[in-house]
Parts: structure tokens; sequence; C-alpha cells
């Protein structure tokens, strides 16, 4: 069997102002590690065998059909913009039309230099690359609006941060890669023409409802708003939502020193390079705003009067903040077995995650053991529990099943960063079995594996991660 990727490139029709023609640089000795069947059949591509897979996997090879470029971006970094950022190490192969009828980007990330790579070397380690396919394939799995994973190949290359690393490369999928930068660059250059066509293929390709700029900004608002609340919702921490992070389509993009809460406190940063926590946990839906701000300035720049779009777009984001705790409520409320929450739930919620605070309790295995005898055990003062539950089952009174909402909100295995870590160490020495387990085991987080059950455990003293750094 041959591969076959029936390609349709929309990006690389638009100007060639929005990238550069840039073909992958080949590796030495290119393994494929990974190979997502079940996305491949979404996508339409028939598989080839092993070898040939690698070789395109990794770039040697440039498929039939593919018009590889580097997408230029701009963004926000830390609160600075930076004026060019642009794919400095990842190529769009080209998109396909999947068996649901849906566009999304194929993107080797890892493939080698570009024009955006500035002083980097267009490369990713082995680390990052399988993090990225297992916490995004979880997301998924979690029900989360995310990029996937169609395959990992090692190049057979070192690539050298502190110390020499194997090299790696992710083919990603994505239902675009359009971010709120994408826009800011052509608007920080005042470049309208471009702005415009790029609205209409955003409008096209993500929301085809939506009419001119401000109904695009409103449509952002509305998945970004959600899928923040649904971030919440199960303890992740993005960890660099800078502009250029954020996806106009509302999935969750570029996972680098990403990682999920495990003792929940709300001021939970992971990022090495985070020293002030502007993306902790709690701060997400407010970075979110800051962003859809970012977004509905770029977008303004388009009109004629841009001044004239002011008053419409300010209204449109500042009703974000409210949208955000709609959703955000209706994610706990799950989370503790009601279904059709009102607004005094809030405090009843906040009254948990503050208990949860006060005494050490895990985030996830909490609300998978809420209404257990084994929910009192994860506080270090099981009587603080105790009180609240008297409290939230007077609540749930009139509620059917409380037990089925929470066990399809609550999951029983996330991807905890110590697991990631000792995958990623097994894998640096050829054990690929974790990978492997981890992705069958997060395939399905809300079913009960008993035989999984190491994969709940919290980390110990000396399996706690205390930083994590970028994807670079
Ligand atoms: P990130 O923080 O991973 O979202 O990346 C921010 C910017 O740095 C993007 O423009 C990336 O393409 C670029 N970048 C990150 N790592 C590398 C690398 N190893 N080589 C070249 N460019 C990179
Ligand atoms: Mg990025």
């Amino acid at each position: 069997m041959t591969l076959t990727i029936p390609f349709d490139n929309s990006y690389a029709r638009l100007p060639p102002g929005f990238y550069s023609r840039q073909a992958p640089s080949p590796v030495a000795a290119p393994r494929l590690v990974a190979f997502n069947d079940d996305l491949a059949r979404l996508l339409n591509i028939t598989p080839g065998d092993a070898d040939e897979m690698a070789h395109v996997f990794a770039g040697n090879t440039v498929p039939d059909g593919a018009a590889p470029l580097a997408q230029l971006y701009a963004g926000h970094q830390f609160g600075q913009y930076n004026p060019q950022l642009g794919d400095g190490r990842a190529v769009l192969l080209g998109e396909t039309v999947g068996t649901d009828g849906v566009r999304r980007d194929i993107q080797l990330k890892g493939s080698g230099r570009t024009p955006y790579s500035r002083g980097g070397d267009g490369r990713a380690w082995l680390g990052p690359v399988l993090r990225e396919y297992v916490v995004s394939e979880a997301m998924h799995a979690l029900g989360i609006p995310t990029t996937r994973a169609l395959a990992a190949v090692e190049t057979g290359e070192q690539v050298w941060r502190e110390t020499p690393l194997p090299g790696a490369v992710l083919t990603r999928v994505a239902s675009s890669h359009l971010r709120v930068g994408t826009f800011q660059v052509f608007a920080a250059r005042g470049d309208k023409r471009a702005l415009k066509q790029l609205t209409d293929y955003a409008i096209q390709r993500h929301y085809p409802e939506a009419d001119g700029p401000m109904g695009l900004l409103a449509a952002v608002r509305d998945a970004q708003a959600r899928l923040i609340a649904q971030w919440m919702g199960v303890g992740f921490i993005h960890g660099v939502m800078n502009t250029d992070n954020m996806a106009i389509s509302g999935e969750t993009i570029d996972y680098g020193p990403c990682a999920f809460v495990d003792t929940y406190h709300p001021d939970t940063v992971f990022s090495s390079i985070d020293r002030m926590g502007r993306y902790a946990y709690a701060n997400q839906p407010d970075i979110a705003v800051w962003n859809l701000a970012q977004l509905a300035t770029a977008l303004l720049r388009q009109l004629d009067d841009p001044e004239s779009g002011v008053e419409e777009a300010t209204e449109i984001v500042h009703a974000m903040p409210q949208l955000l705790r709609d959703h955000w409520l209706q994610v706990f409320a799950a989370k503790i077995g009601l279904t059709n929450p009102r607004p005094e739930d809030g405090a009843l919620i906040g009254d948990l995650l503050g208990i949860m605070t006060g005494n050490q309790a895990d985030f996830t295995n909490t609300f998978r053991a809420l209404g257990t005898d084994t929910a009192r055990d994860q506080f270090t003062d099981p009587a603080a529990y105790d009180a609240w539950a008297e409290t939230w089952r007077a609540r749930l009174t009139n509620e059917p099943d409380p037990r089925a909402i929470m066990r399809a909100a609550n999951p029983a295995f996330i991807p905890r960063n110590h697991r990631m870590e000792q995958m990623i160490a097994a894998a640096v020495e050829g054990d690929y079995a974790p990978f492997h387990r981890l992705g069958t085991v997060l395939a399905r987080p809300f079913v009960d594996q008993p035989e999984n059950a190491d994969l709940m455990r919290p980390p110990t003293a000396d399996e706690v991660v205390p930083a994590t750094f970028c994807g670079t």
C-alpha cells in the first residue's frame, strides 16, 4: 500500500504575502515512532508502509499534492508585541477535507529552518514532540477542542539544547493554524487588503454564518470562552497564552510548557519562563479577554474608518467575561452533579475549590471521588469536606442522577506531568512502552480502569515536576 493524502490546499491559494514557500529539510535517518490510524481515517489518508511514512512525516519526501509553506504571523509574547514570528520550525504540507467534511491542516513541526526561524535551529527534540502527541490526543478524548497528532518520527539526528538530545518531527493536524497573531501582522503593517482577505478566509473556513469582521470577532469570542472554561474544568494550564498561540478556530494549540494541575491551587504556574504568573491557572480567563481585545484591535484596522467600529468591538469584547463565567458555571456545575446551575451555585463550587486549595487536594481525584466514600480522604482536614458536602447534598435533592453527570464530567485519567516526564525519559532510552500505554489509557479518560490505577496517582514528593519548559 502506498501512502496517499488527498490534498486540497486553500491557504496556498492565498496571495504570496501570507506565507513563504518552504520545503521541509531532510533528516539523516527517519524512523516512524507513532502513527494515528483513527485520525488518518478521518482525514481520508491511506497509510503506507512504515518506512515510506517515516520519510514523508520526517519531511524527507514531499508527498504528491503537498504545497509546503511556512505561515507568517506576529503576536504579543507575555504582553510585548513582536512584529514578526511565523512558523520558525514548522511547515504546512497542505490540507485535506475529512470524512466529516471538515478541512484540516497537516503540518510538520520540527522540520527545519524557515525564513521565520530567527536564531532558532528549526528543530524539535523528542520530548516536546511526544508530550504534544500524548497531551493533544488526551485533550481530544476529554472532549476539548484541540489540534491533534497524526505522526511522530525520530530523525536520527541530534538536536542541541543544553545537551545533545534526539531530534523528532511531529505531524500536527488542526482545523487551521490561523492565530490572533495572523491578523496582527497585517494590522500592524496597515495592510487592509490582506486583513480583508484573511477575514473572509477565516469566516469561510470556520464561521460561515458570521457577518463581517465583527461577526468573526463575536464567533471567536464564543469559541474561546467555551474552550477556556473547558480547560479550567480539567485543571489545564496552557502556559503560553501569547496571541500567536491563540487559534481563531477555538482549538487548543501549541502545547509547550503546558501541564495539568495535581494539587489544586488557583495560582499554579508550571512554565519556567512565566516568572510573573501571567498565565497561571486562574488568570487564563482574563488573558483570553486581553487576547480577544488584541484581535478586535487588529480586525478594526481593515475598516475605512477604524474609529467607527470601536463601539461595537468594545461591546463584543466586554461581553466575554460574563460568557466565560456562564461557561465556567456550566462546566463546574456538571462536575458537582448539577444539570441546571443557578447563579448561587457559583459560590458552592467556589467554596469547594477554596477548601481544596487549603487542604492540598488533588484536583482530578477530588472531583472523580465526589459522592463516594473516598472523597474526604483527598483533604488534609476531611472535616472541611464533610461540612461542604452537607450543603452540597442538600442542593442535589432534586437532581435525577448526579452520579452519572459527574462521571461524564470528571475524568479519572489526565496526562499527569510526572508521567509525561517518565514517558519521555523512557523513550529517549528507546523504550516506547510508556508512550503507547499512556495513549491507550488516556483515550478513555472517563472509564474506570482499575488495572491502570497507578496512572491516577498524584506524584510523590520525588516525582513532582516543579517546572516545565517551552517546546523548543
Ligand atoms: P512558541 O513559543 O513555541 O509558540 O514559538 C514562538 C516562536 O518561536 C514561533 O515563531 C516559533 O516558530 C519560533 N520557534 C520556536 N522554537 C524554534 C526553533 N527551534 N527554531 C526556530 N524557530 C523556533
Ligand atoms: Mg507558538
